[in-house]
């Protein structure tokens, strides 16, 4: 099964760097470090180098084994600049221009290739992707380049172009050697007074209530911070601190050719080549070449008993697999016929570790204190760099420059099992290079959380999405040909249903279950006084809801939650489902000692029914007996109502703007009163709506959603949430940094726009897209959520741009998959009842 270490090939010149080379572990183990970092593959150093470059150089790294023994090692090396994520193109761009550096940085050799790389587009489609990635380079200063065939033949004159589409030239792709990569790292990090302890597994950690004990067979040590960098073995690691990691380990492979003349006569590398649609990367290595796929039939390891992960697989392989390869060879032979004429003489099949969804995590680990997760990377080598400084920041400054929740750990909550974690991985490695249209839903893992009203809204015809792993209603397919996920950047398929749900709500009433919220039942004496020195705004009187806006120190938006006062000091809080343990750890982080105020989670516990448009004051007033007009029952107050026998909490809200009442019962009571709504609704033309529908109607009322607009990325002020923000109070988290902000001005300013296609002559679908926004030619902003509005009949963007631009704009257009798009700013960034007048009928 398990193959020796081979060095047949230049990328794994093993050198140990540094002065501790013929020192045993045990002599090393320092008795306590302000940061323990576990694990010494390409990650694990880079966490300590950029620890020890912040200034703090008392940070230990222990490595089971010798460095890069991990994935590390045998990793290909390719290193793209090209994502289609903000915060990996963050992450990747910032790794490949240290990489350029770093020899020189810290004084020590590394082989690293920049020789470009091509990526072939086979439709307009995957096109459009490119250009909007292009775009979303331009605004970080990653320059990419479209291409024609014969530009691409031009550099790369071994490729069959006749039915490609394009293609896109990154000038600064390239691959390096993982081996020097971490040994110059760790170089970089001693050399500034970091240590590194190898052949010294981590055994056990104990939280002590201040600092933590990590015990080693050399001795133990402790810390005041631990960050798990264990690579695949991130799981067995996070199960000493009582985490279950999600983490699935994958068998990737790449073979090598032998020299192939041809290559040999040449003075240049060829440019590494990505052929995104067939599913490969093809680069030089040496004189041969090297192809690596991500094959739709993939295998996953040591899932179960019967195929345990070994105590040490250190410098180890998985057996050659080849015929799980074989179309793609064939293919890329087609593409590449050079590749046909040479003979394999080498494959490297070895463990890479996914998460669900293919991204690595980076940052606090959930529900553990001073604990942090550098692990489970899938394309570690790239972005070991950009890892190491994000973290360093989040453990140094508390947060980071620019908003992570893409990589956060706690974006994988409650449901986030093994076989979860399993299905997933494996969907998403055999869609590594797959087009990720807007709205996607993909099918693996679903119905991980559902509520009893599932199979009602099934048979309704619900076409669901899934929403921090909660199942809801997205929309309601008129026919079940239409019954397909998003295909297409264009106006998706969906486009007229979901705009008949809009109008339908506008003109009568629609219902929709939303259940999910996070919720957190916080009481107890100093409840008040402690949220309210914890939100940027004030707490709502007893009897009413309020939204309250938790910011970081900088005065960044950390997260919204919807406050509901029930008593004094007792409250529910509410907040979207995928913020689930985000928020409950920063909620716990800073909960008052002594123990008068209590947090409880009754997120399983409560459903919730959104019942909206101007009839459902109605539709609740026969169920009642009860008048609900606004006059009786105000905009943004709740009232325990006793609906179909059921105790149900009714709020006056609607994220829609319309009239409507949100309805908080007990799960098990929702199918009861569901069914009493349909009945009370039927004379009232009350429908089931979906979150397609609501997310359109939200966007024309310019309400904000969490990690789309709402990010730390932006402070309380440039969101355009000043009016959330009580400079009265005396203190509150962020008030220092926004108070400064006020009196020197913001930088950046929250619009919302209406964008219009000049060439199309008409509003077009959902597909403006989190893009570049241009002001009088200048890159000047982006948009950072969008969509189409069905009542207000216009696409829309909302964008934070540069102020002063803003001010003296004459012109401003985004750009939407490589299109320019005319964009006129919203006055009071509100198109839909800008008055509120709808909701207080
Ligand atoms: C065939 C193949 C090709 C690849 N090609 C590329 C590529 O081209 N570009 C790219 O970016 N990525 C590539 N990857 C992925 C890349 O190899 C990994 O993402 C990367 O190496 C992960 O680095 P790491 O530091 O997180 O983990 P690792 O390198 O696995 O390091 C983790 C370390 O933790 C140590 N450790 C574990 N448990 C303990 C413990 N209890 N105590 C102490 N130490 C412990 C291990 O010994 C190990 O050294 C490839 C992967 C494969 C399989």
């Amino acid at each position: 099964m398990v193959k020796p270490l081979e060095r047949d090939f230049d990328m794994t010149t093993q050198t140990v760097a540094g002065n501790d080379t013929d020192l045993t572990a045990s002599a090393k183990l320092p008795a306590s470090a302000r940061v323990v970092v576990i694990g010494g593959g390409a990650v694990g150093c880079s966490v300590l180098y950029h620890l020890a470059e912040m200034g703090w150089t008392d940070c230990v790294l222990l490595e089971k084994n010798e460095l890069t023994s991990g994935s590390t090692w045998h990793a290909a090396g390719n290193c793209p600049n090209f994502v289609g994520s903000w915060t990996m193109m963050k992450i990747q761009s910032y790794s490949t221009a240290l990489y350029r550096k770093l020899g020189d940085l810290v004084d020590y050799p590394m082989n690293y290739h920049v020789t470009g790389a091509i990526r072939l587009a086979h439709s307009r489609q995957r096109m459009e992707e490119f250009r909007h990635v292009q775009a979303m380079g331009r605004h970080m200063g990653v320059e990419l380049e479209e291409m024609s065939n014969s530009d691409m033949q031009a550099i790369y004159p071994f490729l069959e172009t006749h039915d490609l589409y394009g293609g896109q030239f990154d000038p600064l792709d390239g691959d390096i050697d993982p081996a020097q990569l971490t040994q110059a790292l760790a170089k970089g990090a001693r050399d500034l007074g970091a240590k590194i302890v190898r052949f010294c597994p981590v055994t056990a950690v104990e939280w002590l209530g201040d600092e933590w004990k990590i015990t080693t067979p050399n001795g133990q040590i402790r810390a005041e911070y631990v960050v798990n960098a264990a690579g695949y073995r991130a799981g067995e690691l996070g199960k000493m601190f009582g985490r279950d990691v999600p983490c699935v380990s994958l068998a990737h492979q790449y073979l090598i050719t032998e020299p192939i003349a041809e290559l040999t006569a040449r003075d240049e590398k060829l440019p590494l080549l990505r052929d995104p649609d067939s599913s490969y990367y093809l680069r030089q290595e040496k004189d041969g070449l090297l192809l690596g796929p991500y094959e739709k039939n993939c295998r996953a390891h040591w899932l179960s008993s019967d195929d345990p992960m070994p105590d040490d697989f250190s410098f180890q392989l998985y057996n050659d697999d080849l015929e799980r390869l074989e179309w793609y060879i064939e293919d890329a032979c087609a593409r590449v016929p050079l590749l046909g004429t040479a003979g394999i003489t080498r494959v490297v099949n070895g463990p890479i570790p996914y998460t669900p969804d293919g991204l690595p995590l980076i940052g606090p680990m959930p529900g553990v204190p001073n604990a942090f997760e550098a692990c489970v990377f899938t394309f570690g080598i790239v972005q070991a760099g950009g890892a190491g400084k994000l973290l360093a920041e989040i453990i140094i400054e508390g947060e980071a420059e620019s908003d992570s929740w893409a990589v956060d750990p706690r974006r994988f909550t409650d449901h986030v099992d093994t076989a979860y974690t399993a299905a997933k991985a494996i969907e998403t490695y055999s869609h590594e290079y797959a087009m990720h249209f807007p709205q996607i839903q993909w099918p693996a893992g679903r119905k991980s959380k559902y509520s009893p009203l599932y199979d009602r809204l099934a048979a309704a015809g619900a076409e669901f999405g899934s929403y921090g792993g909660w199942e809801r209603a997205d929309w309601f397919p008129a026919n079940a040909a239409d019954r397909r996920p998003a295909n297409s950047y264009d106006r998706q398929h969906w486009f007229d249903a979901v705009g008949g749900e809009c109008r339908h709500v506008a003109a009568h009433a629609g219902i929709l279950e939303l259940t999910g919220f996070s919720r957190f039942h916080v009481t107890g004496v100093g409840a008040d006084q402690w949220l309210t020195t914890r939100i940027t705004g004030n707490m709502p009187r007893v009897g009413r809801i309020g939204l309250a806006y938790f910011a970081s120190p900088k005065g960044k938006i950390l997260t919204e939650m919807t406050v509901t006062r029930l008593a004094e000091n007792d409250f529910w809080l509410m907040t979207g489902a995928g913020a689930y343990w985000h928020d409950r750890d920063l909620l716990i982080a800073s909960l008052p000692a002594g123990g008068s105020v209590t947090i409880n989670d009754v997120t399983r516990n409560l459903a919730t029914l959104l019942v909206t448009g101007p009839k459902a004051p109605a539709i609740l007033a026969d169920m009642t007996g009860q008048s609900m007009t606004h006059d009786d029952f105000a905009w943004l107050s709740h009232r325990n109502i006793d609906l179909a026998n059921c105790q149900a909490n009714v709020i006056r809200v609607s994220f829609a703007g319309e009239a409507g009442f949100e309805i908080h019962c007990q799960m098990n009571d929702v199918v009861r009163v569901y069914d009493a709504v349909m009945a009370a609704g039927a004379a009232h033309q009350l429908r089931p709506f979906g979150m397609l529908a609501l997310d359109s109607m939200r966007l024309e009322k310019g309400y904000r959603s969490w990690k789309a607009d709402l990010t730390s990325d932006y402070t309380m002020l440039e969101s355009g949430l000043g009016r959330w923000v009580n400079f009265n109070k005396d203190d509150f988290v962020g008030r220092a940094a926004l108070q400064a902000e006020k009196q020197a001005g913001s930088q950046r300013e929250f619009v919302t726009l209406t964008l219009d296609d000049p060439n199309d002559g008409a509003p077009f679908g959902e597909a403006v897209y989190l893009s570049n926004v241009s002001i009088d030619g200048v890159d000047a902003g982006l948009v950072v959520s969008a969509g189409y509005g069905h009542r207000v009949g216009a696409s829309i963007a909302m964008a934070v741009v540069d102020r002063q631009a803003l001010a003296k704009a004459k012109d401003i257009s985004v750009l939407v998959l490589g299109r320019k798009r005319r964009a006129t700013v919203v006055e009071g960034n509100v198109l839909y009842d800008p008055e509120n007048a709808k909701m207080k009928v």
